[in-house]
């Protein structure tokens, strides 16, 4: 395994990092469970071949994923790895939900101070309006300083701008955020944070949270002979030197063999193969008739709908061929005042249509956004 120096923090990370968001599920009369079995060998699979950088949320797996996490890291596990997880950061009403959630994982998973715990899911609202509101980054100090965490991180889903201003804090020591071959608006910020030192972690290396990609998109870029997906999505995220850990989410033994197996083997894509990949996604682009550019002049819409939003994650599935990835995606529309409202909740007013500079049929667009995930 291949370790990076991971931000100031003084830690050495492994270039492939375990994310605890999909481990193996079981059906029982109750519905879906954790395989606990099955989770705790894959994951000690993974430290025994070095992986060391292990990554849970309040949430994950139905509530389950940090207890399981902190089974596995019995029996002397815990000191080989750094354990990641993640304050439920939306459900906080209250200034003291902080300390309880914080000491109610420290009980999940059993395995002493949290390495890195990070705010979850920041946005700019979520910033505004929760953690500077209830003052949450003197909590997150006290915490530190208390010894019950050791390293204050965030995940991050807004506009890099909005990064780097939470960077500025000077509070923050690393930060997960999405950054793949199909999605680089992160690029910039990245840089920044690791100028910065902060270490960088990125989810969903091939846009999908896994390495394997459904797509034919690298295919098309490479020709049949070329390297397989997930090794050209990862060392095109591990080639940009301003990444610390490529996070996986990872299944099943054969998953955590062949991942690990792509990390060791990966080198950097070279400059003519990031062109030959900027080239022919440019193509695949224009080949689009949904070409919408993001401006979002077309905002705001009566009825709360992420126009754009919802834009792009159909071209996750129309373009890129990205479906399942698309259909998680706006699995979450709806749930937030950024992720704005269904596609079925248009009123067909056509106001949004006299703005873009696209001419998009908007209205018809949001039909067939309708008829492919609703
Ligand atoms: S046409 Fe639909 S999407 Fe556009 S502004 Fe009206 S309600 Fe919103
Ligand atoms: S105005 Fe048009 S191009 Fe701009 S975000 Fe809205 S739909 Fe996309």
């Amino acid at each position: 395994m291949k370790y990076r120096k991971f931000g100031n923090t003084g830690v050495m990370v492994s270039a492939l990092g375990f994310g605890c968001m999909r481990l193996p599920m079981i059906e029982t009369d109750n519905g879906k469970v954790v395989n606990e079995e099955l989770s705790v060998k894959i994951i000690r699979q993974a430290i025994d071949q070095g992986v060391n950088y292990f990554d849970s949320a309040y949430g994950y797996c139905g509530g389950k994923s940090e207890e399981t996490l902190g089974k596995a890291l019995k029996d002397g596990y815990r000191e080989k790895v750094y354990v990641s997880t993640k304050v439920p950061t939306s459900r906080i009403k209250e200034k003291g939900d902080y300390r309880r959630f914080l000491e109610e994982q420290l009980r999940r998973l059993d395995a002493g101070p949290i390495d890195f715990y990070h705010f979850h899911y920041l946005t700019d609202n979520v910033w505004n309006d929760i953690v500077l509101k209830y003052d949450l980054l003197k909590e997150a100090i006290k915490a530190k300083e208390e010894g019950l965490i050791k390293h204050i991180s965030f995940s991050f889903h807004d506009k890099p701008e909005v990064m780097m201003k939470i960077i500025d804090t000077g509070v923050f020591e690393s930060v997960l955020c999405q950054y793949n071959l199909l999605d680089r608006a992160n690029e910039e910020a990245i840089a920044y944070a690791n100028r910065k030192g902060l270490g960088v972690v990125i989810m969903g290396p091939v846009g999908g949270g896994r390495l394997v990609a459904p797509s034919e998109v690298f295919k098309k870029i490479f020709g049949k002979e070329s390297a397989s997906t997930p090794e050209l999505a990862l060392r095109f995220v591990l080639g940009n030197p301003n990444v610390s850990c490529a996070l996986s989410g990872m299944s099943d033994e054969k998953m955590v063999a062949e991942n690990i197996k792509t990390a060791d083997d990966s080198s950097p894509l070279s400059e003519e193969e990031l062109a030959r990949v900027a080239n022919a996604l440019d193509e695949i682009k224009s080949l689009a008739d949904l070409y919408c550019t993001g401006c979002e002049y077309c905002l705001p819409c009566s009825q709360g709908i992420n126009i754009p939003h919802l834009f792009r994650i159909m071209n996750y599935h129309k373009v890129y061929g990205l479906t399942s990835f698309a259909k998680g995606l706006y699995g979450r529309v709806g749930t937030s005042e950024k992720e704005g409202k269904k596609a079925s909740e248009c009123v067909e007013c056509g106001a949004c249509e006299t703005k873009c500079p696209q001419n998009i049929e908007i209205r018809k667009q949001l039909k067939d956004v309708v008829s492919v995930f609703e």
